[in-house]
């Protein structure tokens, strides 16, 4: 152990020395490759393409490997940043890739999704010398892409994991990134673990809800593929708490349960006209095209398509949606907002793409009432203008209705994106279960512990939305935990 630190340590160094600092801050950040926004527009493909090798590199060379990384501190689960960052500077791309996968399960998946700009890339040394950080994100990406092509073009048969098995078995409910996170960790630590999922593909909301464009389901697919090499057993088409109860999970011999069921509630504002035909949640209009395939030539799933589309809110989720709704062949797709640009949640590069996409943005406008024609579609939809006024407990300005200021704007398609809930299966089939006033399972922070002691819980359940990233760190955390606590009961 001691040897291979003085052996890093004494490469990072000779990588130190190799250029100066003021040498490494006048290289320009990387831009990614991206598509065309007039091509993409009409096309499913990933916006973003990629580094090159060489880009990857250099941008790696950016990094002036911080005696203290306040990056590591930007990250929820505290991957070794500039580790991962100087292997790449040295052409140690798979060895990148292992430190990555030290802390995070779904690098490639991270490496595009990760609001990086609120997290590490904010920490970044270079935006004190007001120089734009290292882009943390596609060295991620990039580097998990190289391990996942290497392992393609090389024929790499990936291999259950060697440790020895303990005999206890797991059960994990969804199939998210805190259900995936989770079981990756228990099967390498020697338990027998198996993933329920409701639906009929594995992945959760990277499957369902972030689209192709974004984040393409053969990364999804390759990460899944490595648990399955791992040995983690996969159940699809199984809603635990109605196809097999709790105490079913019980007589099937299970020692542990982590429940990974996701926030998958959608909100609705509870407006006048809000049941109107046209007017559905972005995670049915989401899930009827990334899931079920409706409007790909040949498949029978059908949605709705409008020449006029309007989605309600600034998160990922209604950039995802508007965004689709130009691919689905929308003349017009707006975001209405009721705040300003600045208080978006949505990722910055999302709203960026969308832009150049062509979506419009009527922000500081919230909709009061929809309008329907003879036949129950909607119309229009009457919004209500908006100004910010003083900031809300998010620390945002809230947005104050100015008086008198209502339009009417023609819609024939809107898509709900106000939020969600936790999903509320598995709290009503478990009433001893404590939860919250928002529905979200009540766990002990550190270990994920609910108050059932067999049955830890983490991401969106617990957080409500959140993020990945946070969803996967619950999933690791839960999982070191109840393996503690399975080990002192086994001794
Ligand atoms: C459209 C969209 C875009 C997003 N974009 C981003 C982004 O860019 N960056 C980011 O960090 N986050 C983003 N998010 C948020 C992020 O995807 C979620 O925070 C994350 O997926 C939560 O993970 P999870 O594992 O807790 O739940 P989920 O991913 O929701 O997975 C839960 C799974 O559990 C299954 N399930 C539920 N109940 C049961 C049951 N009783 N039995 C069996 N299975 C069950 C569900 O079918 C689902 O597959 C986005 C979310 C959406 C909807």
């Amino acid at each position: 152990m001691n040897t291979d630190n003085n052996r890093d340590a004494k490469w990072r160094e000779e990588l130190r020395s190799a250029l100066s600092a003021k040498e490494r801050t006048s290289i320009p950040r990387a831009v990614i490759p991206q598509l065309d926004p007039k091509f993409r527009v009409h096309s499913n493909h990933e916006v973003n393409q990629g580094l090159s090798q060489a880009q990857a590199v250099l941008e790696a060379t950016r990094c002036l490997d911080c005696p203290d990384p306040q990056c590591i501190q930007g990250c929820p689960v505290s991957i070794a940043i500039p580790t991962f960052i100087k292997n790449i500077e040295r052409g140690e791309i798979l060895t990148a890739a292992k430190v990555l996968k030290q802390t995070s399960a779904l690098p490639a998946v991270c490496g595009r999704v990760c609001p990086q700009e609120k997290q590490c890339e904010s920490r970044c040394i270079y935006n004190k010398m007001k120089k734009q950080p290292v882009a943390i994100g596609y060295l991620e990406r990039f580097a998990a892409d190289f391990e996942r092509e290497n392992i393609k073009a090389n024929n790499i048969e990936l291999r259950p994991s060697a440790v020895e098995k303990n005999g206890m078995n797991i059960a994990v409910v969804g199939s998210g990134p805190a259900g995936l996170s989770f079981a990756g960790d228990m099967i390498k630590k020697g338990y027998n673990v198996t993933v329920y999922e409701a639906l009929h593909e594995i992945g959760g909301v990277l499957k369902y809800g972030i689209p192709e464009f974004r984040l393409p389901n053969v990364v999804v697919e390759a990460e899944i593929d490595g648990l399955r090499a791992e040995g983690v057993n996969f159940v699809k088409d199984c809603v635990i708490g109605k196809t097999i109860s709790y105490d079913q999970l019980h007589q099937l011999g299970y020692d542990g349960i982590f429940v990974a069921s996701g926030a998958g509630l959608p909100r609705f504002m509870g407006i006048p006209g809000e049941n109107f035909i046209g007017i559905m949640s972005a995670n049915e209009y989401l899930t009827r095209i990334n899931l079920m395939g409706a409007g790909r030539p040949g498949e029978d799933t059908p949605v709705l398509k409008g020449n006029r589309v309007a989605v309600i809110g600034g998160g990922n989720t209604a950039m995802d949606s508007v965004r689709t709704a130009l691919r689905q062949g929308s003349k017009t797709a707006m975001i209405v907002y009721r705040r300003s640009l600045e208080e978006m949640p949505a990722r910055v590069e999302e709203v960026h793409h969308a832009q150049e996409e062509g979506v419009e943005f009527m922000t500081l406008c919230n909709p009061i009432e929809y309008l329907a024609d003879e036949k129950g579609r909607v119309r229009a939809m009457k919004v209500q203008r908006m100004e910010l006024g003083e900031p809300d407990a998010s620390g945002r300005r809230s947005p104050v209705p100015i008086e008198g200021a209502i339009e009417e704007i023609e819609v024939d398609l809107v898509i709900v994106s106000v939020g969600v809930s936790p999903n509320p299966l598995i709290p009503n089939a478990i009433p001893e279960l404590e939860i919250s006033r928002r529905g979200t399972i009540v766990v002990n922070e550190e270990s994920m512990r609910s108050s059932i002691y067999d049955i830890y819980a983490g991401g969106d359940i617990v957080r409500g939305g959140a993020t990945v990233i946070l969803a996967m760190g619950d999933g690791r955390r839960a999982a070191a935990a109840m393996d503690k606590e399975l080990m002192k009961q086994e001794k």
